[in-house]
Order: structure tokens, then sequence, then C-alpha cells
């Protein structure tokens, strides 16, 4: 609850894995980001219980949480204020005191994780929309947190760079990184995340599967969801034996061309 009333988060009880790659969705005002900023301790919560690897969260100390889990915020302008962006994305594992040595190492890795390379010494106002998005995640990135929330990856931009964006974190949630993605566009996300939560009015009204999810009409009037253009097609086209639940424009041309297997 927030002081002036509000319930954002009623009854949630959940459970995330090392490794998930989850897409959080919902409406607006569902309490996606209320319980995104609970997860990672910049909301306490008013009852109930986190816990991060059977420890509560209350336990933890700040410097600890930012290393296990990291916010990066949906407006990267707000979060950038340092010159370069090799300063930049030095900044938080450097205010942890972390070795100069490390501190190094962490921004390269992190710079060139993001593909960066090439950008270190400008400032980050002058990147491009999508270059400053893969700054504010860079930046977050050299943490090395467990797990990172990644607030809206894919707004305001174009095609190609959201399917970059996207495609560098499911390269990072390969090498191990859990991730927690807030966003509106599903039929972007849904063919790279392994883990749809749906949240409605404070409540998950639905955790799976993104193809699971989406076949479940009820949830995706409910809380109104954007279902990806290949899924609609394939289901008007479910009365010539096209499988309703194909979710990517490659997986229909499959049943269309060779009209045969299941989505797994
Ligand atoms: P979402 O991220 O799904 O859009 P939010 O978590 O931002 O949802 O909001 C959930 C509910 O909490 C909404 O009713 C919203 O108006 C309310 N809310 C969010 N932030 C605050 C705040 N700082 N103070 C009061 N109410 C808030």
């Amino acid at each position: 609850s927030y002081p002036n009333g509000v319930e954002a988060i009623k009854g949630v009880d959940l459970k995330i894995f090392e490794g998930d790659f989850i897409a959080l969705v919902g409406p607006n005002g569902s309490g996606k980001s209320t319980l995104a900023k609970i997860l990672c301790g910049l909301l306490s919560q008013r009852a109930g219980q986190v816990e991060i690897e059977g420890k509560p969260m209350g336990k933890f100390h700040r410097r600890d949480l930012a290393k296990l889990v990291s916010y990066v915020f949906q407006n990267p302008d707000h979060q950038h204020f340092n010159q370069t962006v090799k300063e930049e994305v030095a900044f938080a594992p450097k205010i942890l005191g972390i070795s100069e040595g490390e501190v190094k190492e962490r921004t390269d890795e992190s710079i060139s994780e993001m593909e960066l390379n090439g950008l270190e010494n400008e400032h980050p106002l002058f990147l491009s929309k999508g270059e400053r998005r893969r700054l504010a995640i860079a930046s977050i990135l050299s943490l090395e947190p467990k797990m990172l929330i990644v607030d809206e990856p894919t707004t305001g931009q174009d095609y190609r760079t959201n399917s970059k964006i996207m495609a560098l974190l499911r390269n990072l949630n390969k090498k191990g990184f859990t991730i927690l993605l807030i966003t509106h566009a599903l039929p972007i996300v849904s063919s790279c995340v392994s883990r749809l939560l749906v949240m409605y009015m404070g409540r998950i009204i639905k955790d799976g599967a993104p193809r699971e999810v989406l076949d479940d009409d009820e949830v995706v009037k409910k809380a109104r969801l954007i279902v990806p253009t290949a899924k609609r097609i394939a289901e008007s086209l479910s009365g010539y034996g096209v499988p309703r639940n194909a979710l990517t424009a490659d997986e229909l041309l499959q049943y269309l061309t060779l009209g045969s297997s299941t989505p797994s």
C-alpha cells in the first residue's frame, strides 16, 4: 500500500528461479512497477515477506542487495549523470567499493556485452535512444547482479533497435543472469522470454510459458494483452488445421509450408 491508501499489490505469491527470463505484463496501474521495486528493495511492502535465497530481504545490507537484484529504470535519461559512457558504467561498482582493477574489468565487459565499444568516451547524452537504453543496462550490469529488472526496455524505438536489445538481453540470460522485464511490448518479447507473468489489479492472474498464457482467451481479454500478429493469424486459420498456438512468423510459415509439427 502507498501512503495515500492505494493498495497496489494484493496477495501476490510468487517464486522467481535462477535463470528465469520473465516478462511482467498487464494494464497500466496493475502493480507491475510496484512489485518490481519491492523485489529490488526500492520500496518495502506493508505486509508479507520477500526472501532472496531463503533470507528475508530486510536482513540484507543495501550494498549486498544491489549485487543480487538491480533495477534498470524506464527512462534512461534519469539514470545518466556521468560525463562519459565509461564513467557511467564504472560508477555503481566504484561506489560499492569494488577495487579499481575489478571495476575496469567489469566496465570493459559490460560495455562489450551491450555492444557499446567505440563509444567509451562519448557523453551519454550524445548517444542514440537505443544506445542510451543499452548504456542504462550496461551501467547496472557492471554491478554483476544475479537478477536484472528492466523496466520497458523497448519503448519508443524502432523494430531493429528493439530486436537488438532483446537479443542482447537473451544473451545475458543464456550466460546465467536472471531477467525480469516489465513491458507492454508483448509481441516483441513473447518469443524470447520463457515465462510470462500477467498482473491485473494488483494480482498475478496468470503465470506460465508465453504460449500457454496467450492461449488463455479470458486472461488475454481481461488484461488487454496485445497478442502477436502471427498468433492472431494462426487462430483465424485454425479451421484449416493451423495450430492456434503459433507465436512467431517463422512458426506460422513452417505450418503453412510443411503442414506439420506442433510448437513445443
Ligand atoms: P503499473 O506499473 O502496472 O503501471 P504501478 O505499480 O505503477 O502499476 O501502480 C499500481 C497502483 O499504485 C496504481 O493505482 C498507481 O496509481 C498506484 N501508485 C503507483 N505509484 C504510486 C505512488 N508513488 N503513490 C501513490 N500511488 C501510487
